[in-house]
């Protein structure tokens, strides 16, 4: 059986849970991305929420990527790891004003506007600052993600951007304010899509709304498609990077692009997730009466995706090679939530075995909490060992 590529022997001298990351396949898979990307001529701006471990975000930034940010913190954390100003991008439902500040002073690229109200304040501080924002306006394109309703973002009446209909009348407002710029139409449909028709639905929406939009007189400079990107949770061994080639030629092949018009996108899990695990321990296993429970000292806290969207990650116990047995993998937190998998064939599992989630480098690390007094897990990459 498979287990990846795990530095297994050094491992045993370190503390865990930690998250482990293997920056060679973080290196070809953003070979990948900028290849398939770039034939195109598209940008990308890697979805800093997703694993804004500064080591990776410095390898991203270093590989000529932008930065897509949802918080002010988010933006201070991309121009540390090196992103320049110029290639970031801020979206998010709640904005405050200090964080709509720094984006102004830092010059950041676009300002992905989720609704009226939050054009109006950036109209407003950028007139007391007496500089001009660039703005996006996010519209909810109104195409079915065909995934988790957790992370599905693109149906109407959604928390995330401007409904379609609503559009005509914020784009009235837009005409009396003078200290911001329409640059271009945003949109992000959701997260973990595998299906390409979802992404295909998305850009014939695009092409009819820029269409709507032409009429009116109105062209943008440029078009951003979010993220969205899924990845193959299943087989980390086997398709360890993510599906750009066909992703980038959806768009190729039916976006109506128009001559100088700029395509953007900002994936976060495709990029990260792959090249992280979770490493634990096993502290007991526990015999019940119908079950075997392997107990973990990694929990939710650790890593959250299974608790909160049930999320599958695959299992690997990296230290035996004894015959296969089912096992319900859970943590040591006081939720009956805290369980990462049931009913799977584990090698035979004894007390200090170590254990790996895979492709737990997206919405991991970046989402571990200090619930029940917890240390935060602690990261180690492949360059150490
Ligand atoms: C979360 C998010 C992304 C990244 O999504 P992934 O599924 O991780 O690729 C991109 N853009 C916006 C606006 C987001 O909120």
């Amino acid at each position: 059986m498979l287990k990846g590529k795990f530095p297994v022997d050094q491992f045993q001298a370190l503390e865990t849970p930690f998250y482990y990351y293997d920056l060679q396949l973080l290196q070809e898979t953003l070979e990948v991305v900028k290849r398939e990307s770039g034939q195109y001529g598209y940008h990308v701006h890697y979805a800093v929420k997703a694993n804004a471990n500064p080591r990776l975000l410095a390898l991203i930034a270093q590989n000529g990527l932008g930065a897509d940010c949802v918080s002010g913190g988010e933006i201070q954390a991309a121009l540390e790891a090196g992103f320049p100003n110029d290639k970031i991008v801020f979206a998010g439902v709640g904005k405050a004003d200090w964080e709509i500040n720094l984006g102004l002073e830092r010059r950041i690229a676009c300002f992905n506007v989720e609704s009226a109200a939050e054009l109006e304040v950036i109209d407003e501080l950028a007139g007391r600052k007496g500089v001009v924002a660039r703005v996006a306006l996010r519209i909810n394109p109104e195409v079915d993600a065909h995934t988790h309703a957790k992370i599905t973002t693109g149906l109407k009446e959604n928390k995330f951007g401007i409904n379609l209909s609503q559009l005509p009348q914020v784009l009235k407002r837009m005409e009396t304010m003078s200290h911001v710029e329409l640059t271009g139409l945003h949109c992000h449909i959701g997260s973990q899509i595998t299906d390409m028709s979802a992404f295909r639905n998305l850009v014939i929406r695009v092409n009819e709304i820029q269409e709507e939009l032409e009429k009116k007189g109105l062209r943008v400079e440029h078009l951003n498609f979010g993220g969205g990107l899924g990845i193959d949770y299943y087989h980390p061994n086997h398709l360890p990077i993510a599906a750009f080639d066909n992703y980038f030629a959806v768009f190729h092949t039916l976006l109506d692009k128009r001559p100088g018009q700029q395509v953007h996108f900002e994936p976060g899990r495709s990029i990260v997730a792959p090249c992280g695990s979770l490493i634990s321990k096993v502290l007991y296993v526990k015999e019940g009466e119908t079950k075997r429970f392997a107990i973990l000292d990694a929990g939710f806290t650790d890593l959250i995706r299974p608790a909160m969207y049930d999320a599958y990650h695959r299992v690997e116990n990296l230290t035996s090679d004894e015959p296969e047995e089912l096992y319900d993998v859970v943590g040591p937190i006081c939720e009956s939530s805290d369980v990462f998998a049931k009913d799977i064939a584990l090698n035979k599992a004894r007390r200090g075995d170590l254990f790996a989630l895979r492709s737990a480098g997206a919405y991991g690390e970046i989402m571990a909490s200090r619930y029940n007094c917890r240390k935060l897990p602690r990261a180690h990459f492949s360059d150490e060992f």
